[in-house]
């Protein structure tokens, strides 16, 4: 959303009510259906779900379906390098306990208890899937995630949520390229991060994936000019998660999502695609001379 003044928050409101909508029926069909939903073409699907996916698809040309956010996730058991906190494994909190398996179970993955590569090839497994379910030429961009790194550029594993190298992101897409493309992460206080950068664009990456509250990356930090400027003369997409993050705690900095910080971005000249429409939570208003907190879908950076 590079010009947000020319999109209007009612549609915004209505594009996350309506994911919201979808999500919560997704839901609600997979509690009945022992919280796995139906891989198969949608035009197979029940009745009320398959009446509203014709309608929502409707006048679109399917080779222009892009959908920019999907995030992979595995623990590493097929030698992919990817990994998840030990909160997300072990946890024995009710919370943790109830995101790990909302997590799972949306994702297909039946149970912990899998033999070698398990986990990371039934996630990935049940995205092909549901993709071939879709009208041909639609497709997915796949998200690499990096770690969180703190104010002096260490990784912080404690912070971490989960992983997933860009390499892994780069060679799933590969292997299912009329369906898949992909994004790359980088923490852009990593030291070698303009080289990732151009490895990645090298390497046919779409965009650049952040999620600041729970990377702890700070969208004003003037370390960042050089990636910005990076970014902008590839015009390299950068999708940010503002707004409040329920489903990865990282480094807890929920004040990095405040919408108004892509302003630093967006003025360095980088496209900007705001995830989630800040749909979420409270932040401060930045622009008051005595900043109070609002909800952040209400707080506009344009
Ligand atoms: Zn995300």
């Amino acid at each position: 959303m590079n010009d947000s003044s020319s999109f209007h928050p009612h549609r915004r409101r209505a594009l996350c009510c309506g994911a919201a909508a979808i999500a919560g029926l997704f839901t609600s069909l997979a509690a009945q259906a022992e919280a796995t939903p139906p891989a198969m073409p949608w035009q197979a699907w029940p009745a009320p779900l398959a009446d509203l996916l014709h309608q929502t698809f409707e006048g679109l040309d399917p080779a222009a379906l892009w959908d920019v956010h999907t995030h992979l996730l595995g623990n590493g058991d097929s030698g992919s390098g990817c990994s998840i906190h030990a909160s997300m494994t072990e946890g024995w909190h009710p919370l943790e306990r109830l995101r790990r398996t909302a997590i799972m179970q949306a994702a297909g993955v039946p149970g912990e208890a899998l033999g070698e590569g398990g986990v990371d090839r039934a996630y990935v497994e049940r995205l092909r899937r549901l993709a071939a379910g879709f009208p041909p030429g639609a497709r997915w961009l796949l998200f690499a995630f990096d770690r969180a790194l703190d104010d002096q550029a260490r990784e912080r594993p404690d912070w971490t949520t989960f992983h997933v190298p860009d390499a892994y992101a780069q060679q799933v897409a590969a292997a299912t390229p009329d369906r898949f493309g992909w994004v790359a992460s980088i923490h852009p206080l990593r030291p070698d991060a303009l080289e990732r950068l151009d490895r990645a664009i090298a390497g046919g990456a779409l965009a650049i994936k952040w999620l600041p509250s729970a990377m702890a990356i700070d969208l004003r930090d003037r370390r960042l000019s050089a990636f910005y400027a990076r970014l902008a003369a590839s015009r390299t997409p950068l999708i940010v998660h503002c707004g409040e993050e329920k489903a990865v705690p990282g480094a807890g900095r929920d004040e990095l999502g405040n919408p108004l910080l892509v302003r630093a971005p967006l003025r360095a000249g980088v496209r900007v695609i705001v995830a989630h429409c800040a749909s979420l939570g409270q932040a401060l208003d930045l622009d008051q001379r005595r900043p109070t907190m609002r909800p952040a879908f209400d707080l506009s950076p344009g």
